[in-house]
């Protein structure tokens, strides 16, 4: 099945900021480190063009470690591109990143005028949030909800930088259709996109296969089920979650399992490895 989802005001934002980039010294690009792949915006290679770019795997708290360290050194040894980890209420880290925007940006420039730095991702991966660490202050909004929106604003930062904050809506990766789950599981894309019990199937299939041993520890299982199904059937056995007639309520499994899974009770997850996402790309090349 493939998942459309491409409103209109995706395309605004797009035209917002292909007329500002030129101007722009550096992008950070903000990612969600249990999907660094799924959540980057597939436009932002076309269009940042030259512009230099660090990309920060954030919400490192939420993630897998080991796969996130996988995640960087993919991006920085395989494909040359910057790569920092962070996580909110860090900001020293954060404006570590600063100081290596400073690095990255040639002194020809820095010696005349402000450093244009630009902030893009796609909903709900932390840039507000790190918008707000990096100012010392609140001054971009920030919210669970993916559909918070704001006027583009340049925040003054000291060291002679301009942080232009971008619209809240940008094109999430809905290709291979993995990205659109995985989406949905991180609950960066609203549910009503992907039907709720899919995207908890999805999940369930990806635990047992990446993390099974913490999810029989957590719903108490004996044994490994034998799929994700299985898993949400055994679930529901466990906290007796039975709709009418006795068979098991699924949408209440989907509810608990996901609920657990972004809430990271089930422990630091990451949805997706670099091998896995390059086996993908593979099998979308052949069709
Ligand atoms: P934006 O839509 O990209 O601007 O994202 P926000 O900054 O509004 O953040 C979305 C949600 O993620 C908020 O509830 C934040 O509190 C939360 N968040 C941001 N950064 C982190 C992080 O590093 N770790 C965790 N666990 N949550 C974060």
């Amino acid at each position: 099945m493939a998942i459309n989802w491409f409103p209109g005001h995706m395309h605004k934002a797009r035209k917002e900021i292909k007329q500002v980039m030129p101007q722009m010294d550096l992008i950070i690009e903000v990612l969600d480190a249990r999907i660094p792949f799924s959540s980057e915006n597939p436009m932002v290679p076309a269009l940042r063009g030259d512009t230099p770019v660090i990309k920060v795997l954030n919400k490192r708290d939420l993630a897998d470690p080991e796969v996130t360290a996988l995640w960087q050194q993919w991006l920085e040894k395989k494909k040359g591109i910057r790569a920092v980890t962070l996580t909110h209420n860090q900001r020293n880290e954060a404006l570590g990143i600063l100081r290596l925007a400073q690095e990255m940006v040639p002194d020809s420039i820095r010696d005349t005028r402000a450093l244009r730095i630009m902030i893009l991702g796609i909903p709900n991966v932390g840039k507000s949030t790190l918008i707000n660490t990096l100012a010392g202050r609140p001054v971009a909004k920030t919210g669970n909800e993916p559909a918070v929106t704001r006027a583009q604003q340049a925040i003054k930062l000291p060291d002679n930088i301009l942080l232009y904050d971008t619209p809240g809506f940008l094109w999430p990766k809905l290709t291979p259709e993995e990205c659109g789950y995985r989406l949905a599981v991180t609950g960066a894309i609203r549910a009503a996109v992907i039907e709720f019990e899919d995207v908890a199937l999805f999940a369930a299939d990806y635990l047992l296969q990446a993390y099974p041993d913490r999810v029989c520890e957590r719903y108490g299982l004996d044994e490994i089920p034998a799929d994700g199904l299985a898993l949400m059937d055994a679930i529901a056995a466990k906290r007796r979650f039975f709709a009418r007639g006795g068979i098991p309520d699924l949408h209440k499994v989907s509810e608990v399992l996901l609920n657990e899974l972004r809430a990271g009770t089930l422990g630091a997850v990451s949805l997706e490895t670099p091998e896995l996402v390059e086996a993908e790309q593979a099998r979308e090349a052949l069709r």
